[in-house]
C-alpha cells in the first residue's frame, strides 16, 4: 500500500503503517515539482546524472522546504551496489550538496532525531525500517544486486546487534520499485539467484527467453528469514518502470533519467 500526497506541486509516495508513527517523517519521492528538463524532468535529487547542479541543487531545495526539513540535516547513501551498512550520526550532516564523507554504503541507520536518511533510486528497491521499540530508523538501497547480497538481512543484524532490537518490533516498507513485470533477465542472472538460494525459484517466472524474479518478495523472504514479521513489512507495490509518468525508471528510459529519493527521519 501507498499514499500519493501533494504539496503545492511537489509530489510524494507515504506508507500507511509508517504514517501511523507521527514522530517519523517519511517519504518517497516522485518526478513532480522540480525545475529540471527532459528526461531529468522534473524533480531530479541526483548530481552526476547528466542535469546541471544548479537545477539539482533547487530541487533539493525545493524538497525539503515541501517536506519542512533543513538540507543540513540530511545524510546520504554512498551508493555503489554493495550490501554495506553504516551507523550514521550528526557528524556525517552537511553533506547534501557535496561528497559524504565515507564511500561504498548502500544502507544507513541512525538512532539520532532530526538526521534525515536519504537514499537514491531509479527503480532499485528502497528499504524503509523502523523500530518503535528501540528509536532507530534505517534505509537500504536493495536493487538487485544488494538483493542478492542480502543487504535487509545485514541490515536487521545490525539493528541487533548495535542496539539490541527485537525483530519482532521492526517495521518495514519496500517502497516503489521495478515490479516483476518489469524486472526481467537473461539466464546468466537468473542463475546467480537460484545459486544464491533454491527457495528464489518461488519467486521466479519464465517469459521466454527472459526470467522475472519479484524483488519485493524476495526482500520479504529474506527479511522474515531474519524475523521480521509478515504483518510487519509494507509493500508498496508499485512499479517504477510501469509508471514512468510519475518515477525516474533506468530500464523505462534507457539508463538517461535523474533519481528519486527515499527519506526517513525521527523528529
Ligand atoms: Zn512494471
Amino acid at each position: 500500500m501507498y499514499n500519493l500526497n501533494e504539496k503545492q506541486d511537489f509530489k510524494y509516495i507515504t506508507f500507511p503503517s509508517f504514517e501511523k508513527h507521527t514522530e517519523l517523517l517519511h517519504c518517497f519521492t516522485t518526478r513532480k515539482g522540480g525545475v529540471s528538463s527532459g528526461s531529468f524532468e522534473s524533480m531530479n535529487i541526483g548530481f552526476s546524472t547528466g542535469d546541471s547542479d544548479e537545477n539539482v541543487k533547487r530541487n533539493i531545495e525545493i524538497m525539503v522546504e515541501r517536506l519542512g526539513i533543513n538540507a543540513y540535516d540530511i545524510v546520504e547513501t554512498n551508493q555503489t551496489h554493495t550490501n554495506t551498512v553504516k551507523y550514521v550520526t550528526e557528524q556525517h550532516k552537511g553533506k547534501v550538496f557535496g561528497e559524504t564523507s565515507f564511500k561504498d554504503v548502500d544502507g544507513i541507520y541512525t538512532d539520532n532525531k532530526n538526521l534525515a536518511l536519504m537514499s537514491f533510486h531509479a527503480d532499485c528497491t528502497p528499504v524503509f525500517f523502523y523500530d518503535p521499540i528501540k528509536k532507530v530508523i534505517a534505509l537500504a538501497h536493495a536493487g538487485w544486486r544488494g538483493t542478492l547480497l542480502n543487504i535487509v538481512g545485514i541490515m536487521v543484524r545490525a539493528l541487533v546487534k548495535d542496539f539490541n532490537s527485537d525483530p519482532k518490533d521492526i517495521k518495514i516498507a519496500i517502497g516503489p520499485s521495478l515490479g516483476s513485470c518489469c524486472f526481467e533477465v537473461d539466464k546468466d542472472v537468473a542463475d546467480m539467484f537460484l545459486n544464491e538460494n533454491r527457495e528464489f525459484i518461488k519467486y521466479m517466472e519464465i517469459k521466454e527467453p527472459k526470467y522475472h524474479f519479484n524483488l519485493w518478495e524476495i526482500n520479504k523472504y529474506l527479511l522474515m528469514k531474519e524475523g521480521i514479521k509478515e504483518e510487519n513489512i509494507e509493500v508498496s507495490g508499485i512499479c517504477t518502470k510501469c509508471n514512468n509518468d510519475l518515477f525516474f525508471s533506468h530500464r523505462g528510459q534507457g539508463g538517461k533519467r535523474g533519481l528519486l529519493a527515499g527519506i526517513l527521519m525521527m523528529k
